[in-house]
């Protein structure tokens, strides 16, 4: 089943390192977006594994993994009309060097690897990330 207004974002851990919770939920926020559920956890690296199993041939996979795992994320399901595609116009491209200006990820992305933040590809994967990480009881 397709459910177009919901995306799962997770602030990744050298983001909320460096204090950055606030100023990209303050963007989430200003964008439109409601938030559906919202915890901060530290993944398990079985856990990271699972979430990222789509890219588990791209060469980049262990480092992320690794990276993902080296602190707490805070992760949330988000809701707006056509939520996928306005959420990744938010946060602009996978690199933060080549993302426009005033994205999320230009602002407070640091590297292509430790780029500020998730945002699901698709909504069949918004579902399925959102299941991964929350459940009906912790949505609201
Ligand atoms: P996204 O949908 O924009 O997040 O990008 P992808 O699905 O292609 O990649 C997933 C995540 O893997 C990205 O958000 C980055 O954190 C990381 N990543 C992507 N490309 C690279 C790369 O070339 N090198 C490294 N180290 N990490 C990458």
């Amino acid at each position: 089943m397709t459910h177009k207004n919901i995306t799962l974002t997770m602030i990744k851990p050298l983001a909320v390192q460096k204090g950055f919770i606030g100023p990209i939920l303050a963007k989430v926020n200003e964008a439109g977006f409601r938030i559906v559920a919202m915890k901060q956890m530290k993944l398990t690296v079985d856990q990271a594994k699972d979430f990222y199993a789509i890219h588990k041939e791209r060469p980049f996979y262990n480092d992320l993994v690794a990276f993902m795992t080296s602190g707490p994320i805070v992760a949330a399901i988000l809701e707006k009309e056509n939520a996928v595609e306005a959420y990744r116009e938010l946060i602009g491209s996978t690199n933060p060097a080549q993302a426009t200006d005033g994205t999320v990820r230009k602002l407070y992305g640091t590297s292509i690897e430790a780029n500020a933040v998730h945002g699901s590809d698709s909504d069949d994967n918004a579902v399925i990330e959102s299941a991964f990480f929350f459940s009906k009881l912790e949505r609201f």
